[in-house]
């Protein structure tokens, strides 16, 4: 059975980043619904104004919205031999369409929590720098890019800071996990569907669990 992985934790925790190595490798689809949204609130429209504002504010978006994403970008060829979901789902009600989808789309869903204290989450944020090309993702305290600035395989390109990465809006965002991502550990806890890595060590290290995690049997 194809699968669907949900790299879980706290914003900052390095879901992204290894999201894009499970693409890189495996060639499994990133559908990054952080990356969606950050693309829709760039136009000009209600909708996007909508979106624009609750990010900005560290909300997350409402549930119906964000389900309809989901599935419209899932249900293309693609992802017929399984998908990496990073950012979704974060609420109940998002735990329930992805039940649904995957039933629907004949997939096995795992999760894999990447394990991160609080403390180490600030700090991995706000140093958070990404290239708007390839969206290889830097850090200026943990992983600096070799120029300043500017990323390694695109010296054209200048790093971008996430918007939402300041101080403020990171501290609602981590308010928002706890509040309504954190119980969905235990809900793919208590049936059987989590695995947990230690996501203090280097990228590669993760990596390498959630790899085996991912290509084993089930
Ligand atoms: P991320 O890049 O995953 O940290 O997402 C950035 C922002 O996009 C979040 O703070 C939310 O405002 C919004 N967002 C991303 N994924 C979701 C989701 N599954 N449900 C609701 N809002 C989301």
């Amino acid at each position: 059975m194809a699968k669907i992985v949900v790299p879980m934790g706290a914003p900052g925790a390095g879901k992204g980043t290894q999201a894009r190595l499970l693409q890189e490798r495996l060639g499994l689809p990133q559908i990054s619904t952080g990356d969606m949204f950050r693309a829709l609130k760039d136009a000009q429209t209600p909708l996007a104004e909508e979106v624009r504002a609750i990010m900005q504010a560290g909300k997350l978006v409402p549930d119906d919205l964000t389900a309809r994403i989901v599935e419209e970008r899932t249900t293309r060829p693609d992802c017929r031999g399984g998908y990496v979901l990073d950012g979704f789902p974060r609420t109940t009600a998002q735990a329930e369409t992805l039940e649904e989808l995957a039933a629907r789309q004949g997939h096995e869903i795992v999760a894999v929590l990447v394990d991160v204290p609080h403390d180490t989450l600030e700090k991995r944020m706000t140093g958070r720098r990404s290239c708007p090309v390839c969206g290889e993702i830097y850090n200026v305290h943990f992983r600096p890019p070799k120029t300043e600035g500017r990323c390694d395989l695109h010296p054209e390109a200048r790093l971008v800071h996430r918007s939402d990465d300041n101080p403020e809006t990171i501290g609602k965002r981590l308010d928002e996990y706890d509040a309504k991502t954190r119980p969905l550990v235990a809900y793919y806890e208590s049936s059987g569907r989590l695995r947990r890595v230690d996501g203090t060590r280097d990228p590669e290290a993760i990596y390498a669990d959630i790899e085996k995690v991912v290509s084993s049997e089930s």
